[in-house]
């Protein structure tokens, strides 16, 4: 007998590609709640089948997501039992379900994983960074200023960051990766994981920029950047590399004495002159 009790959200992961990714118990649960909460049910329609999973399916998603909440919080009072979905991988995680597990944990509901795929997850899992700590920062933002303004924040960071990044985005975004956080950092590109035309490319940024920038290929599909943290060796670098900032910067203006200084030490220019707390330097890279 399946193991779900009546008035419990269960919130189930679903393949990020390889349509066997759907564990066993992810389909004893589809099967056995009432309904399914899905973000797209035309796209999940098809993998339910697969699975002979034939439990009605109701819409979830950024659009209605307020709305639906308030229906499916009162059908688990109600004593039914629900599940939520989204299109691939873990729900919440870049994608719908916050305000309902939100609303119904406030309701005193019982909310239950069924764990699975996470394409960030399965990336870290292959790239051979450091996953002792890392810091999952979903997509970032689509216009170039506040892409780059985001990525200075996370350039200090010493966990591995992790991105998504859409198709006609990467090529874009892996240059300023490489502006802000230096060519020599080490990258990973994890594309169309679990599918036919997987790979995983590992490159110091200015190699894995200048890769993906000539091979419209490795722009196609589905991708999860990512990056290694600030390591110590940079750290050390870093500290040298505004040492010899500071000394010629009493002599030189500000951009000669940081790409002295980065020439030097082997810190990156953009790092010294932004942590010595000039500004105006233009986005050329170092
Ligand atoms: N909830 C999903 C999860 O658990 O990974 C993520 C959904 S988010 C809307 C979709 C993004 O996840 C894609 O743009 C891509 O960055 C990443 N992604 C999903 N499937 C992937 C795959 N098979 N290979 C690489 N990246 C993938």
């Amino acid at each position: 007998m399946p193991s779900v009790q009546p008035g419990c959200l269960w919130v189930v992961a679903t393949p990020i590609g390889h349509r066997d990714d759907l564990s066993a118990r992810a389909v004893e649960t589809l099967r056995a709640v009432a309904v399914i909460a899905a973000e797209d049910t035309r796209h999940s329609r098809p993998l339910l089948l697969q699975h002979n999973i034939g439990t009605p399916l109701l819409a979830l998603h950024e659009h209605n997501e307020r709305d639906a909440v308030e229906a499916i919080v009162r059908r688990l009072l109600g004593g039914e039992s629900v599940a939520l979905i989204s299109d691939a991988g873990t729900p919440l995680i870049s994608d719908p379900g916050f305000r309902l597990v939100r609303a119904a944990r406030a309701a005193g509901i019982r909310c239950a994983p069924v764990p699975g795929a996470c394409a960030a997850i399965a990336a870290l899992s292959v790239a051979g960074l450091p996953s002792d700590r890392f810091v999952f920062e979903g997509f970032l933002p689509p216009k170039a200023a506040a892409r780059r303004a985001r990525l200075q924040e996370l350039a200090g960071d010493p966990r591995t960051l992790i991105f998504y990044e859409s198709s006609h985005r990467v090529a874009e975004s892996l240059a300023d990766m490489r502006d802000v956080f230096g060519g020599g950092r080490e990258a990973v590109l994890a594309r169309e994981l679990t599918k036919l035309f997987e790979t995983v490319l590992g490159e110091p940024l200015a190699e894995l920029a200048a890769h993906v920038a000539a091979d419209p290929d490795q722009q196609r599909g589905e991708h999860v950047i990512l990056v290694a943290g600030r390591g110590e060796e940079a750290e050390a670098k870093l500290a040298e590399g505004q040492r010899v900032f500071a000394i010629l910067r009493e002599e030189l203006p500000p951009a000669k004495a940081a790409k002295l200084a980065a020439a030097i030490s082997g810190a990156p220019r953009r790092l010294l002159y932004q942590e010595s707390g000039e500004s105006g330097m233009g986005n050329r890279e170092w």
